[in-house]
């Protein structure tokens, strides 16, 4: 008998915050661990965006603020959308939320009724198969190849559609393989999801602007789906403002309703002072010296990564064109030991590396890909190379 209800006990701990939170626990116990686990980047947030939130507070801006943000902010946000999109919205369409998770959190239980089929393709961000778990939905995952950088094909979503099928939900730039879709790829999809009319659309455009091939491309730029497109998107990212909390959707006016009547009753409006200063991020076009200068070391800090895993034997890599994830297979290590232990799995492989070099990574299980593992390159080159350069000395020691 337990006290707590099913769908918590059913729910599974996010497994990049558990790794956080494993890094944090050795870094007390003194240990020099370099933690390339988490997602988040390692600058600080731009100071023209910070003067706005201390500006905020001094003009007492300290109040509850409407369930679905300023409305400086959301037309804020209807003016990105139109100068970097060339998407059209109206600030009834936008509902700012406590950061892009609770944002797909409001989307998914507005949509999802008990039973409804959610296609993920995969791998997938670690946190939508749980949140479809609390709608009580069933996540119908497509597999997408290494070969084909991790990105699916237009039939292979035609062929998991079915008429439960209510909603589908995928990133680009994608976490955690650092995929970015086409123009043309995503018109692909685009075309099936058009003969579907009952089937929704979470495009998680998070890392648009960690892009390293040009323009970012949105699905909802396709006129015949639009109007059942969410996109989610926010400044915990791009402008390295993750503890801030600000997430959106652009929506239909009824999606923008129900979730804010969701976000009514669970959270009300998000932080006044960080909504002042997402104001500033949103309103200011995305060239500002920071932004390059953030975009210039992910770049970088891409190629380095690359470079260095591909002088390690038996790993096959990817090849990001976004974020700052790369999702390589590892799956070569499988069967081998060491001294002390077995290598059965990526599970671990990352504890060996946690336990004997002190880098944390994160199990590829947790997005849905087993044979790989995930490299979060949101820090340092230094760091990057220390890192790599241990991981490198334990693998070489099994067997
Ligand atoms: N979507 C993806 C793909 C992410 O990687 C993250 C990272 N946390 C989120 C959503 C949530 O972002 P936020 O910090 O704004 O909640
Ligand atoms: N999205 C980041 C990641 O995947 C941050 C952690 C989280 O929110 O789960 O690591």
């Amino acid at each position: 008998m337990t006290t707590l209800a099913n769908r918590i006990n059913y729910l599974a701990e996010s497994e990049t915050l558990a790794m956080s939170r494993k890094c944090r626990e050795l870094k007390a116990e003194g240990k020099d661990v370099i933690n390339l686990s988490l997602g988040e980047p390692d600058f600080n947030t731009p100071d023209y965006i910070k003067n706005a939130a201390k500006e905020a507070i001094d003009k007492n801006f300290t109040f509850y603020t409407p369930v679905p943000g300023y409305e400086d902010l959301r037309k804020a946000i209807c003016t990105k959308l139109s100068r970097d999109n060339n998407l059209e919205y109206s600030p009834a369409q936008i509902v700012v939320s406590t950061g892009a998770k609770q944002s797909i959190a409001n989307v998914v239980l507005s949509l999802v009724n008990p039973g409804d089929e959610v296609l993920i393709p995969s791998p997938y961000w670690v946190s939508y198969k749980e949140i479809i778990k609390v709608a009580e939905g069933k996540a119908v995952f497509i597999p997408a190849k290494i070969e084909n950088e991790f990105k699916v094909k237009p039939e292979q979503i035609e062929a998991a559609i079915s008429p439960k099928s209510k909603l589908m939900i995928f990133s680009s730039p994608c976490n955690p393989t650092g995929s970015v879709y086409s123009k043309e790829e995503l018109e692909g999809i685009a075309k099936v999801l058009a003969k579907h009319p009952g089937i929704f659309i979470i495009a998680d455009e998070i890392y648009e602007h960690i892009n390293f091939i040009g323009k970012h491309q949105s699905i909802a730029q396709f006129d015949y789906i639009r109007d059942r497109v969410i996109i989610v998107n926010g400044v915990s990212k791009a402008f390295a403002m993750t503890g801030w909390r600000i997430g959106y959707i652009a929506a239909s006016v009824e999606i923008a309703k129900a979730c804010d009547k969701l976000q009514g009753q669970f959270t009300s409006g998000t932080c006044s002072i960080a909504q002042k200063a997402a104001l500033v991020a949103e309103i200011t076009p995305p060239d500002t010296k920071e932004m390059i200068e953030m975009q210039k070391a992910f770049r970088e800090r891409r190629d380095l990564m690359l470079q260095m895993l591909a002088e390690i034997p038996g790993l096959k890599v990817n090849h990001p064109d976004g974020a700052f994830y790369i999702f390589p297979d590892i799956s070569y290590y499988f069967g081998k030991s060491s001294d002390s232990v077995k290598i059965n799995d990526a599970t671990d492989l990352c504890d060996y590396i946690l336990n004997t070099v002190f880098v944390a990574l994160v199990p590829g299980n947790a997005f849905g890909d087993p044979n790989c593992i995930r490299f979060s390159y949101a820090t340092s080159k230094e760091k990057l190379v220390e890192a790599v350069g241990r991981i490198k000395e334990a693998l070489g020691k099994l067997k």
